[in-house]
């Protein structure tokens, strides 16, 4: 039984259980019937006699009967005895051989022989001392045709109506579990194609089926989420380590193969110092990136004072303090991960002094719309090209005018377009080439505003 499929074990249960249940019920039918033929029996035996009984009379001592008496009706014979037990009229039934004793008002069943007879005595007192007895006997309703004629039904169609069950259960089970096929199909063909883009797509529904299908199909692209990036951060960590990697390995073969000078030498140390720190800011940021991807490092929201924490950040970035300008009123309160918002505004502030001129100016300003908290960086700085103002978010790039621009890795604007994404905002950028930049944060506002 345990190496049946559940279809199977299920289609094998349910015939049993309808075979057996229409065995109870062919039991009981034949029980229901006994009686009921029974009880007919026993009310025709004893309406018989009692009328019977009215009919009979015995006037000076002789035995009268009605015209309406009658010794046989409805199978019973009726039997007229005197006080001592003589047969007086009435014929006893040929088989009927036993001999029983009289009880007054009371059927019972008798055996003789093979057959079984109901008998009822009735007294009928005439005067102080005498009287006679009428006796009523019939067959007993016979059960056994009755049950050998729903035995043959039984056999013709319990055959049929147990295929039939069989049948339709099997085809009840196949269906029930057709979505777990589906399931158990999507997941080998996944595991046979490697092919995670693959979903199992059971209509909604609140069935097991369903839940269990797209909990799978949730699991499936968590996991393609997780192949993705691991597969982008190998290509892009490959890809764009392996200029700076190149350019320490050159500078450590020259300074092999040639004597420097001691100039020469510090120069190559700055210069490999320089893309050792380029290679683990690029490593920094691609972590970050792929953690915010994959959903490893998740936005713990809370409520925040938004002036607080922008001019903390600030503080950390080494800038002239002139050229650092902060109109963030001080009663905004936003719903935000702290860690996450510090990076987005030091990127974009960073970038701002980065892009900038060295006399131009960075301005950071918040201020309350309807629903939405604005953060804006703005400088005038060198702009942005507007062909280019699309691209500025995509992993790596960087506006060819800024390649001069030392330090960059290129991920800055993506990191912080993903943070915006993970507080449920999003950015916008306005530039104008030459004239300068304004990187905008859109944040909603916290459900319960909070402000102080
Ligand atoms: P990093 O990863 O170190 O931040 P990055 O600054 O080059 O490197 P992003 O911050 O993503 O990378 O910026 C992408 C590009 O957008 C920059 O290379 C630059 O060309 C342009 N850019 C960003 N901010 C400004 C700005 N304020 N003014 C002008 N151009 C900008
Ligand atoms: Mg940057």
């Amino acid at each position: 039984m345990k190496n049946l499929s559940v279809k199977i074990r299920i289609t094998i249960w349910l015939t049993l259980l309808m075979g057996v249940l229409a065995g109870l019920l062919l039991a009981f039918m034949l029980f229901i019937s006994k009686m009921v033929a029974t009880k007919t029996a026993m009310s025709q035996l004893s309406q018989t006699v009692q009328s019977n009984l009215a009919q009979t009379s015995m006037p000076n001592d002789r035995l009268e009967t009605g015209s309406d008496f009658k010794f046989y009706r409805n199978g019973v014979s009726t039997l007229i005895y005197s006080r001592d037990k003589a047969l007086l009229a009435g014929r006893v039934p040929g088989s009927f051989t036993v001999e029983e004793s009289f009880q007054n008002g009371l059927i019972r069943t008798v055996s003789a022989g093979n057959e079984q007879y109901l008998v009822l005595d009735m007294w009928l007192p005439i005067g102080w001392e005498n009287g006679v007895w009428l006796r009523g006997i019939m067959e007993a309703p016979e059960n056994r045709q009755l049950a050998l004629n729903l035995l043959l039904v039984a056999l013709i169609i319990l055959p049929v109506f147990m295929a039939l069950a069989a049948g339709g259960s099997y085809w009840i089970a196949k269906r029930a579990f057709r979505p777990l096929d589906n399931i158990t199909a999507t997941a080998a063909s996944i595991n046979e194609a490697q092919d995670l883009s693959r979903r199992i797509g059971l209509p909604p529904g609140r069935d097991e089926f369903s839940l269990l299908g797209t909990t799978f199909d949730q699991l499936f692209q968590r996991l393609e989420k997780s192949f993705e990036s691991e597969k982008q951060f190998t290509a892009d960590a490959s890809h764009e380590l392996r200029t700076p990697v190149s350019i320490i390995k050159g500078a450590c073969e020259y300074a092999e193969k040639y004597d420097e000078t001691p100039e020469e030498r510090q120069e190559t140390i700055t210069m490999i110092r320089r893309q050792a720190e380029r290679i683990s800011l690029l490593i920094e940021q691609l972590l970050s990136m792929t953690r915010l991807e994959q959903g490893t490092e998740l936005a713990h929201l809370e409520c925040i004072n938004l002036n607080k924490l922008i001019c903390s950040q600030c503080e950390e970035i080494p800038h002239d303090s002139q050229r650092l300008l902060l109109e963030i009123p001080e009663n905004i309160m936003v719903a935000a991960d702290t860690a996450l918002l510090s990076r987005l505004v030091r990127n974009l502030v960073e970038n701002a002094f980065k892009y900038g001129r060295p006399d131009s100016c960075v301005w950071v300003s918040a201020r309350q719309e309807d629903n939405e908290v604005i953060l804006e960086v703005r400088d005038n700085g060198i702009g942005i090209p507007y062909d280019q103002q699309d691209k500025i978010w995509q992993r790596f790039y960087r506006v060819d005018a800024a390649r001069d621009v030392e330090g960059g890795t290129g991920l800055g604007l993506s990191i912080v377009r993903q943070i915006a994404q993970a507080h449920g905002g999003y950015m916008t950028v306005e530039s104008i080439p030459q004239v300068g930049s304004a990187f905008i944060l859109h944040l909603p506002k916290p459900a319960a505003s909070t402000n102080a």
